[in-house]
């Protein structure tokens, strides 16, 4: 009776720590579907996770034959049982790469793992998940992909899609930004989470009402110690200014701003930080907890930073994210929300992964 649940991108960090969550319940099933099945398995058992609570299969999200593949491989695994759930939850994030990598489809690496491999493992999965009760998909965002968290940004680089004529372009080799422009690895990475989110959306409004399915996305909160700062040297993680992740809102009587801290001072300071178990615990509660079954939501947590949160200009409370505090549906900001885009990325997203 434990439900089936796919999570991308389980060998390491958020993905890891949610599948442990999960087999911990001992309600979930799991497939671990990752790019390096040997280091999946080790580190499943490693953390003593069940034997019977999951299985390793490979996914590679920068191949989309590969997620093909995956699907194929997951109906002969389940057979005609679907599965309820999937997290989205892989990604890779390359800020100080001066040029930029690409997957085996000729896609700038984060838009094509981080979006377009999700993108056609979602819309694979939509069919299938129908016939399952309570079925919900996840697709992790970030507020570095929600410019407006609270209101204004002085978050740089700033997600902006532009008018997507890199995606109109076909978005492959030599193109490696969604709007055409030169690369920028940091903003590449903020795209593809502003796209992941709109594909929530555009999931949500395309098939909840004829699936049944709940579409959402979440934020975490800053794990500094994830590997997905693995790019970067040790220094860095430790006190860079444009970490990616860690964006404090400053909320002031008469405007709010989302700013950009150290590592340490979201730890110290603010305490917008969270660790890695209780991330994990974070992201299976999103698919576990019965009050999380609403659709077209942006799941956060009020946690840290509580005392700036009376001073909110909604009247609202809202941690940085960190450690402790309750789960809230979090606003989108006015880029996630803009329709007119998020059919367009969705359309262009179908032509590139081959969909049509
Ligand atoms: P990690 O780097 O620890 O984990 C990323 C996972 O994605 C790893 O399992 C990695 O596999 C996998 N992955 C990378 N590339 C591919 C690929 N081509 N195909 C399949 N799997 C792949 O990072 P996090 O745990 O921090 O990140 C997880 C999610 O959380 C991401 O969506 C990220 O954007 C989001 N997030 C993280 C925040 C943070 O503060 N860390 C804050 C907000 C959002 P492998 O183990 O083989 O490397």
């Amino acid at each position: 009776n434990r439900k089936l649940t796919v999570i991308t991108g389980a060998s390491s960090g958020l993905g890891l720590n949610t599948a442990i969550a999960l087999s911990k319940t001992g309600r979930h099933f799991i497939v671990m579907a990752c790019r390096d099945v040997e280091k999946a398995k080790r580190v499943a058992s490693e953390n003593g996770m069940p034997e019977n609570s999951y299985v390793v299969m490979k996914l590679e999200l920068g191949s989309l034959k590969s997620v093909r593949d995956f699907v194929f491989n997951l109906k002969a695994f389940k057979s005609s049982r679907p599965v309820d759930n999937l997290i989205c939850n892989a990604a890779v994030y390359r800020p100080t790469d001066p040029e930029p990598a690409w997957t085996d489809d000729g896609f700038e690496q984060s838009m094509g793992i981080n979006h377009f491999g999700h993108f056609l493992l979602a819309n694979l999965m939509v069919n299938d998940m129908s016939k399952a009760k309570d079925a919900r998909m996840c697709i992790v965002g970030s507020i570095t992909g929600n410019t407006n968290t609270v209101g204004g940004g002085l978050v740089y680089p700033r997600a902006d899609l532009g008018d997507l004529s890199g995606f109109e372009q076909g978005a492959k080799k030599p193109i490696a930004m969604a709007d055409g422009a030169p690369f920028f690895g940091a903003k590449a990475y903020k795209d593809a989470k502003v796209c992941n989110m709109m594909t929530v959306s555009e999931l949500h409004r395309r098939y909840h009402d004829s699936t049944g399915i709940s579409f959402s996305s979440m934020y975490p909160g800053c794990i500094a110690e994830t590997a997905l700062f693995r790019e970067k040297r040790p220094w860095f993680r430790k006190v860079s200014t444009s970490y990616p992740y860690c964006s404090v809102p400053l909320l002031t009587k008469h405007r709010a701003y989302n700013i950009q801290a150290f590592p340490w001072f979201m730890k110290y300071v603010t305490g917008g930080y969270v660790g890695e178990v209780e991330a994990g615990e974070r992201l299976a509660q999103v698919v576990d907890d019965p009050q999380c079954s609403k659709s077209n939501v942006y799941w956060s947590w009020n946690g840290g930073a509580q005392q700036v949160g009376r001073w909110s200009p909604d009247g609202k409370p809202r941690g940085a994210g960190g450690s402790g505090g309750e789960i809230f549906e979090n606003t989108q900001s006015d880029a996630v929300q803009d329709r007119d885009t998020a059919i367009k990325m969705w359309d262009l997203s179908v032509k590139a992964v081959g969909l049509t």
